[in-house]
């Protein structure tokens, strides 16, 4: 194919104009998937697999790559981990078809090319395959669009069939996208909004009536009111939603439940940055290995684990709803003998939902109906066993409903599959005896058959006398009698009954009369049961699809139920408690412990500390200093992690627990601290900080892990400062702030809700000793140099800092504190500078009549942030 002109070249790149620039099409040639031009380059890079070249001697060889059909989907994953888009491009006929197709066209059969069509897109958010998917994650496919100011989002899990519908402001956008974690979103062309790494589709399709006619279409009903007030934005993101699945499986669409719509009001809500920081479903370096919920997962199914990460990323908000939630962990936790014996049945019970999903898609396999059946057949074993028990919550009642009700289904394929059917269907054999008479006689037609070839052969041999001959049998002639060369002869001689068949190197292979009868005899039974047993296949594959939503329901019960075993199994493992909550704006946790921290020092053998924390609202901030290393982060992001599990209807790795329901959780970690993320300069730092300040309202809890670091220290504080004050005065919610800078502890005289604490460190015989325990109380001082000197700084460096040290305080010490001395401090100097440069006259008049000695330090401080605030403004 080398040179364009040929007939295949013309076919491929027909196909990769339809494939598109941005997508990589599988050419299906043989047994191999070959790749081209540009294409090969990407893969061949990718998958680290040789790149070659076709038609080396025609002058403009065309790069080449490839891969086996049968290890195809081992290298798809890899693409698509890799951000690739795949177009499987299938011979739609055989060859044999292909000749008669020419014939028919009174074309040149020599000439006739197999056609081929692009069958399938593989993209990331389309996946359905067991060996494409994780387990234990969930696959969001979102589409998100503007319609008249409002984001709608669709969003489902085709593994799943779940489909949600949302709208938002445009300014929460980007946190609803970082709630649903989505592995691809779809968005449309020319959006200038559109979120960066889109997948681009035209706006048409983004429609609102194109997306309702879709949904109503695909649920068969006149109207959507049944399944809720869907808007504009919703029904356009849904229309672009299903488009883009109609447009990936070529016109199949995988299994989607009724839409409904999620509420975000319903939801703790948390932007991007506080996610990733709390590290809850992945860690910073993208692992799910050190994660929070790496540390709390016991589920013992991939679906539970995917229903336990999505009660992580979105808890809830109505207590209600909550404590339905706890009471079925409390259920198991309480009765540990039912909680081992189901979690041990619950195990082997199949991803039902997914090879559902896969069935429904038109992908789905004989053993994919086998776990339908098993998993049914389990889900029903489990109810009963449940509804036997005293003292069922109200949420275990409300589940047990949709664990049974299958009966007729599953005793049809109890009937209709062998115990365990294969995973391709081309070879037959799923098909159970005594489920079809008619396939029962084909196949005892070919055991015959079969029979009477092995007595063929032995009949032969003893004609014959001939003991090297045997009837064998291959994919290009069928069954034919091979004896040695030396032996031929006698079979050759034309009164024999053998017809000569082929010549091979050092045996001759024959044909006979009887041989062919009975090789026929299997051909005809054997190509008839087939066909049999793949019209059964269809009628399965249409029972179960046509029983979806009970199937999906089911699956969704039976999670549900592994969530709360196994956190309740967490729970009895690490000593947790169940919290209480409750419609006040206080937090009071007793002994509360970082989980992710707490595991990993247990493996280490070290004990990790417990520690308190109390708010309310007449001590609703807590600002807590201590040396480096001395816990502060850990303890900041424990009370965050516990508010985050209690609300997701977890029990909480605490003493006691009780909490006043959060709206809304922030935390954020000063620049310095964040350096590992690699874009944390202080502008992101300062910007994520001002989004809480915009936020947060009086019920949320916000965490703030040195902020203020990022930028030389006189600004730093004075940022700091500023930012304490205003969630004190102006947001008054519950807040945990951790710093270094000891000027801060004078707020404690103005601020009266905000209190002073201090991770606990001894020095003992010139050692650090650092207890990792929260007191009451400022922290004296920081321990910079001794942590220093334990991380292995040279001791004549730590003596030198010792001494610089020494001299700053002393210095400070005369200048009388912040205040007196602030004309000569470097960050006057640097503000005035600044100040200067950036804006001109007003504000260097301002600052002339200010008599900044007059100031409090507090006053001080504040006047030059303001400053500094309006130069940059005035600035931009
Ligand atoms: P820095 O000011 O340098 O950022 P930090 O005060 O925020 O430090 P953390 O990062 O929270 O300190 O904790 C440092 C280490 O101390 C942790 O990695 C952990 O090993 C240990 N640690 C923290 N809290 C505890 C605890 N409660 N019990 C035992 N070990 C702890």
């Amino acid at each position: 194919m080398a040179g364009k002109s040929t007939p295949m070249m013309e076919q491929y790149l027909a196909l990769k104009a339809e494939a598109g620039d941005d997508c990589l099409l599988f050419y299906r040639m043989g047994d191999f998937f070959e790749l081209f031009f540009d294409d090969a380059k990407v893969a061949s890079g990718i998958l680290d697999i040789a790149l070659t070249a076709r038609g080396k001697d025609s002058g403009e060889p065309v790069p080449m790559c490839g891969v086996p059909v049968h290890a195809a989907e081992g290298y798809l994953a890899r693409l698509i981990k890799a951000g690739c888009r795949v177009a499987i491009a299938e011979q739609v006929e055989t060859p044999e078809e292909a000749r008669e197709r020419a014939k028919r066209e009174g074309k040149p059969v020599s000439k006739v090319l197999v056609k081929r069509d692009i069958v399938r897109f593989v993209t990331a958010g389309t996946l359905t395959e067991d060996a494409l998917l994780e387990p234990r994650r969930a696959n969001v496919l979102a589409a998100v669009c503007e319609v008249r100011g409002m984001i709608g989002i669709a969003h489902c899990d085709i593994s799943t069939g779940r489909m949600e519908l949302e709208e938002c402001a445009p300014e929460a956008m980007g946190a609803a996208l970082a709630r649903l974690g989505a592995s691809e979103v779809v968005a449309p062309e020319g959006w200038t909004e559109a979120p960066e790494q889109a997948t681009l589709r035209p706006r048409t399709e983004f429609a609102s009536d194109e997306g309702e006619t879709r949904l109503m279409a695909i649920h068969e009903v006149a109207t959507l009111d049944g399944f809720g007030d869907f808007s504009r934005a919703m029904l356009a993101a849904a229309g672009g939603l299903v488009g883009y699945l109609d447009h990936a499986g070529r016109g199949t669409l995988p299994f989607l439940l009724p839409p409904v719509i999620s509420s975000g009001e319903a939801r703790l809500a948390m932007d991007a940055a506080t996610r990733s920081s709390l590290e809850i479903l992945a860690s910073q370096q993208g692992e799910r290995a050190g994660s929070l919920i790496a540390a709390v997962d016991r589920c013992v199914t991939g679906a539970g684990a995917r229903q336990l990460a999505e009660d992580l990323s979105a808890p809830l908000t109505s207590r209600d709803a909550i404590e339905m939630r706890l009471a079925l962990v409390t259920f198991f936790h309480q009765d540990p003998l039912l909680r081992a014996d189901l979690r041990e049945v619950m195990r082997s019970v199949p991803d039902l939902v997914r090879a559902l999903g896969r069935i429904v898609a038109g992908r789905g396999s004989p053993r994919d109906l086998g776990q339908v059946r098993d998993g049914l057949a389990e889900a029903r074993r489990i109810r009963d066993h449940l509804a036997g028990k005293p003292d069922r919550p109200a949420l275990l009642e409300a589940l047990l409903p949709a664990m049974a009700g299958h009966g007729a289904l599953v005793d049809h394929l109890q009937r209709a599959l062998v115990p365990a059917p294969p995973t391709t269907r081309d070879q037959g054999g799923f098909i159970a005896t005594g489920y079809d008479a008619a396939l029962d006689e084909l196949r005892s037609i070919s055991g015959n058959a079969r029979r009477a070839i092995a007595a063929l052969e032995a009949r032969y041999k003893g004609e014959t006398g001939i003991a090297a001959l045997k009837i064998k049998h291959n994919g290009v002639l069928g069954y034919f009698i091979e004896v040695p060369a030396k032996h031929a002869d006698a079979l050759m001689a034309p009164d024999s009954g053998f017809t000569h068949r082929q010549t091979m190197a050092g045996a001759v292979r024959f044909n006979s009369l009887q041989l062919h009868e009975e090789a026929t005899r299997i051909g005809e039974a054997g190509g008839r049961a087939l066909a049999a047993e793949e019209a059964h296949f269809e009628d399965l594959v249409a029972t179960v699809a046509a029983a979806r939503e009970a199937i999906a329901a089911t699956a969704a019960a039976l999670a549900r139920i592994d969530v709360a075993a196994g956190q309740a199994e967490r729970a009895a493992e690490g000593d947790w408690c169940r919290p209480t909550v409750t419609d006040e704006h206080s937090l009071a946790i007793t002994g509360g412990r970082h989980p992710v921290v707490e595991a990993a020092l247990h493996k280490a053998g070290v004990r990790f500390v417990p520690n308190d924390c109390a708010l309310a609202e007449s001590d609703r901030l807590w600002l807590i200093g201590g040396p480096n290393m001395g816990g502060k982060s850990t303890f900041l992001r424990q009370n965050a992690l516990i508010v985050l599990l209690a609300q997701a209807g977890c029990y909480v790795p605490a003493s006691s627990a009780t909490i006043g329901l959060v709206d809304r959780l922030f935390s954020r970690v000063g620049a310095s601290d964040n350096l590992a993320r690699g874009r944390s300069t202080f502008m992101v730092e300062m910007v994520e900080t001002a989004a809480i300040l915009a936020q947060a309202t009086e019920r949320s809890f916000v965490i703030l892990d040195e902020v203020g670091r990022g930028t030389s220290t006189y600004d730093g504080l004075a940022l700091a400062w500023a930012v304490v004050e205003a969630v004190h005065e102006t947001i008054r919610c519950r807040c945990l702030f951790a710093t270094h800078y000891h000027e801060l502890a004078r707020l404690a005289e103005t601020c009266d809700a905000l209190s002073l604490h201090h991770v606990r460190a001894k020095e003992w015989k010139g050692e650090l000793v650092l207890l990792h325990e929260l007191s009451e109380g400022a922290a004296d001082r920081s321990y910079g140099l001794a942590v220093a000197k334990l991380a292995g700084v040279p001791p004549h460096v730590v003596k030198r800092a010792k001494s610089v040290l020494d001299r700053l305080e002393k210095g400070r010490a005369e200048t009388g504190g912040l205040a007196a001395g602030l004309g000569e401090l470097p960050l006057f100097a640097a503000a005035m500078e600044e100040v200067e440069e950036g804006t001109g006259d007003t504000l260097r008049t301002r600052l002339a009549e200010l008599d900044i000695d007059a100031l409090s330090p507090r006053e001080a401080l504040d006047v030059l942030y303001q400053l500094k605030n309006e130069a940059s403004q005035t600035e931009t």
